[in-house]
Formats: C-alpha cells, sequence, structure tokens
C-alpha cells in the first residue's frame, strides 16, 4: 500500500496505474461501512484508491470539524487489510491555498434535508469530492447510502457537469441493533448510544407501514416523530418523507420515496434512512 500525501505524489501514482481505478473518499476514523466500500471497490477495479481528508469547509463555524475523531494509524492498517493500493491523504492548506476561490454548488436537491440544518455543507462536499476526482481521476467512486442526500448529490454533479467516472452507492452498514454506522457514534455516551437505536426503530416503522400500503406520508411521519419523541434523548432536526430522486416532501407516496431523519442526542448529530419502493 503506497501512501501519497501531496496532490503531485497522488497523481503520479496515478500515471502508473493500469486498469480500472475505484475510489472511495472518506474522513477517516474508519468503520466497518467504509470497509465495505472498500472491499466493494476491490472486487470491482484493478486498483483501489481511498482518501482520507476531514474536508473542512463542509463543516458549520459552530459544528465539530475540530473535535472530528482522528486517528490515521488505526485507518492505514485497516486499509491495509482490504489490500488498498493507495491511499491519499493531502493537507487542508494544499487543497484550500490562499486565494482558493472556486466553489460546486448543486442546486436544487440541496434546498431541503440535511442544507436545511447545515447551510453551505454541500457546497463544501462537491467542491471537495470534484476536487479529489481531479486529482485521483477514478473509473469508479464509491459512497454510502448512509449519507443519502450526499449520494444524490454527487451523482447529480457528475451527470450535470459530464464527470468521466461512475458513481456507485452502496447499502448502508449496521450494528447489530440496527445503529447505522458512523465515525460520530463514538461521541455517544452509553445512554446516548442505547438511546440512538430509535432511529433506526422509527425508519423501520416507516417502512413496515408503507408495507402494508400505506401511502400516507404525513401520517407515517407522524408516527416516526411521535415515536422517536418518546425518547427523552433525542432532540429531532428532522423527520422527511420524500421524492426518492428530488427529495421533495411526498404528500402521498406514489412513488419511490426516502425516509430520512436528522435526530440529536446530546452534541452528537446522527442521520438515517430507508428507501420505501
Ligand atoms: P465519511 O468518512 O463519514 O465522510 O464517509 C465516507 C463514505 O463512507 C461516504 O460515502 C459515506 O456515505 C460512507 N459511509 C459512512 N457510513 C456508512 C455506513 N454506515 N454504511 C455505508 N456507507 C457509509
Amino acid at each position: 500500500m503506497q501512501i501519497a500525501r501531496t496532490i503531485a505524489e497522488m497523481k503520479a501514482l496515478r500515471m502508473k496505474s493500469f486498469g480500472s481505478v475505484g475510489f472511495v473518499p472518506t474522513m477517516g476514523y474508519l468503520h466497518d461501512g467504509h470497509l465495505a466500500l472498500i472491499k466493494q471497490a476491490r472486487v470491482e477495479n484493478s486498483v483501489v484508491v481511498a482518501s482520507i481528508f476531514v474536508n473542512p469547509t463542509q463543516f458549520g463555524p459552530t459544528e465539530d470539524f475540530k473535535t472530528y475523531p482522528r486517528n490515521t494509524e488505526r485507518d492505514l492498517a485497516m486499509l491495509e487489510k482490504e489490500r488498498t493500493d493507495i491511499v491519499f491523504m493531502p493537507s487542508a492548506e494544499e487543497i484550500y491555498p490562499e486565494g482558493f476561490s472556486s466553489w460546486v454548488e448543486v442546486e436544487k436537491i440541496t434546498d431541503r434535508l440535511e442544507e436545511s440544518c447545515r447551510p453551505g455543507h454541500f457546497r463544501g462536499v462537491a467542491t471537495v469530492v470534484t476536487k479529489l476526482f481531479n486529482i485521483v481521476e477514478p473509473t469508479c467512486a464509491y459512497f454510502g447510502q448512509k449519507d443519502a442526500q450526499q449520494a444524490l448529490v454527487i451523482k447529480k454533479m457528475a451527470a450535470d457537469l459530464n464527470m468521466n467516472l461512475e458513481v456507485i452507492v452502496a447499502p448502508t452498514a449496521r450494528e447489530s441493533d440496527g445503529l447505522a454506522m458512523s465515525s460520530r457514534n463514538i461521541y455517544l455516551n452509553p445512554q446516548e448510544r442505547q438511546a440512538a437505536t430509535v432511529l433506526f426503530k422509527s425508519l423501520t416503522i416507516a417502512q413496515n407501514l408503507w408495507e402494508k400500503s400505506d401511502r400516507n406520508a404525513e401520517r407515517i411521519r407522524q408516527e416516526m416523530t411521535s415515536f422517536i419523541s418518546k425518547e427523552p434523548l433525542a432532540k429531532i432536526e428532522y423527520v422527511s418523507i420524500a421524492d426518492a430522486e428530488t427529495l421533495e416532501e411526498l404528500t402521498e407516496i406514489d412513488k419511490p420515496a426516502l425516509a430520512s431523519l436528522a435526530v440529536r442526542f446530546g452534541k452528537t448529530r446522527l442521520i438515517d434512512n430507508v428507501l420505501l419502493g
């Protein structure tokens, strides 16, 4: 496994890579959800590149950029075990040099859900992912369904801007009690960790209602909201039943829908989702 710490080193390694290149961008502090993406990239490509970069521009001023969990040594050992070929770990100074002034903005699907709670988040994500794509030049790039809106934004951006790669979205990896794996789960104290199981349970309620042919989106949102509200440690930011493509809120579920939510447990903000249909 080779480690590129500068853009020049990454580009030099890319020049020497043959066949398809599968790319998994991450912010590190890896878990089995990240490793599932690496495993899929390993099966489907000649060369696997992972990046570890905690991107400052996708964090708001009051968010957890400074305290975001980091453990490079452990991450590198995990990536090596999965037979990753190249790890790209640039510095923020090189990605955003003084005078940096070009941004990628994806409109409409970024108007709601995550963006309403984290203004500017997707501008940071779209910009850094574009830069990473330009540097790594992957054949395929792998993203997790866990961050459903992010996956849609990247797909839209790649299509709208004719990016020469395939965006692949892999299923959400979960703990045995259903909690979606996330680097941020480490922030939860034992009570909050237990309380956080309401997220997947409420999504399962949505799924069950949908499977019983309930197509009333407002009723499903209410059922989810009232279930989560019974947990005193949970503070809801949003509960959404939206068009799975445009993310517009639905009244009637007459097309594939995304049930998604963002909930705070103490200082920790968690998101999760399931597809209906
Ligand atoms: P992050 O390091 O949180 O930016 O995540 C890097 C990539 O891993 C993103 O494409 C995420 O959507 C994906 N990812 C994070 N958690 C999970 C999970 N539990 N299951 C599947 N993919 C995930």
